[in-house]
């Protein structure tokens, strides 16, 4: 899809909890519209590995902090994959466990890894015709401009019964309930924290998917994206 240069980067923003469905959408959108595509999961994951090679503890707020400038990340992609490199180092297989799903959660809380997220991932758009963001406040604090948010939701039981079936998939051991547990968990601290909670911004579309399938969810709002930028670009240009 053309985004007339004056549009550009033109930011789709797709938010939601845990295994709602937002990375195979957001990859999906973005291969279709060719856009890039961020996963600013990934960030906090990162950092959350780092902190944990490091010895330091998420609940030391001042020592993660301080961690921060040691750390650079970089989202590449490799054989039509996103991969993650933390200081050069591509660590996607370790940060995609059970234990850095926790971690990363209670890293993010932590104002001063948020701000310095934002601002990486502010840049990761920069110079593209347009991207695909996922996230929790993509649409609410990264970029609350941005013309196309959608806000994906489903009930707590379809989310982990998707994560098993992804965490199985790479070989790892997946119990439902504990995955039950660990989302809703993650829900709580996601939705409670004080600094850029999880909520759905004011002018986001709000997408229902728990009786739907994936295929159906991607389709579905791969043409609401496409009619939002269509409707954007003309009513700009008048
Ligand atoms: O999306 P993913 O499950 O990889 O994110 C891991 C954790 O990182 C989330 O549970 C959430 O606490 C945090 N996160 C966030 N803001 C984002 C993306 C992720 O707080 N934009």
């Amino acid at each position: 899809m053309d985004i007339a240069p004056k549009f550009r980067p033109f930011i789709v923003a797709i938010d939601g909890p845990a295994g709602s469905g937002k990375t195979t959408t957001a990859k999906a959108l973005a291969r279709d519209l060719g856009f890039i595509y961020v996963d600013t999961g990934a960030m906090y994951r990162a950092v959350a590995l780092y902190a944990q090679r490091r010895g330091v503890s998420v609940d030391d707020r001042e020592e993660v902090c301080g961690l921060l400038p040691d750390i650079d990340i970089r989202l590449e992609r490799m054989d039509g994959e996103q991969h993650t490199l933390l200081n050069s180092e591509n660590v996607e297989e370790f940060i995609r466990t059970q234990e850095m799903s926790r971690a990363a959660s209670d890293i993010s809380a932590i104002p001063c890894v948020r701000e310095a997220m934002v601002e990486l991932q502010r840049r990761a758009a920069r110079g593209a015709m347009g991207a695909v963001l996922e996230g929790r406040d993509i649409g609410t604090v990264v970029f609350p401009d941005s013309p196309c948010k959608i806000f994906l939701v489903a009930d707590a039981s379809t989310r982990a019964q998707r994560r098993k079936l992804q965490l199985e998939e790479k070989g790892m051991d997946a119990d439902f309930a504990t995955i039950l547990r660990e989302i809703e968990e993650r829900d709580r601290n996601d939705a409670a924290r004080e600094h850029s909670p999880l909520r759905k911004a004011k002018d986001a579309i709000e997408v229902e998917t728990t009786n739907t399938s994936i295929d159906e969810q991607v389709s579905m709002i791969l043409g609401l994206v496409e009619k939002r930028i269509d409707q954007f670009q003309k009513g700009q240009t008048g």
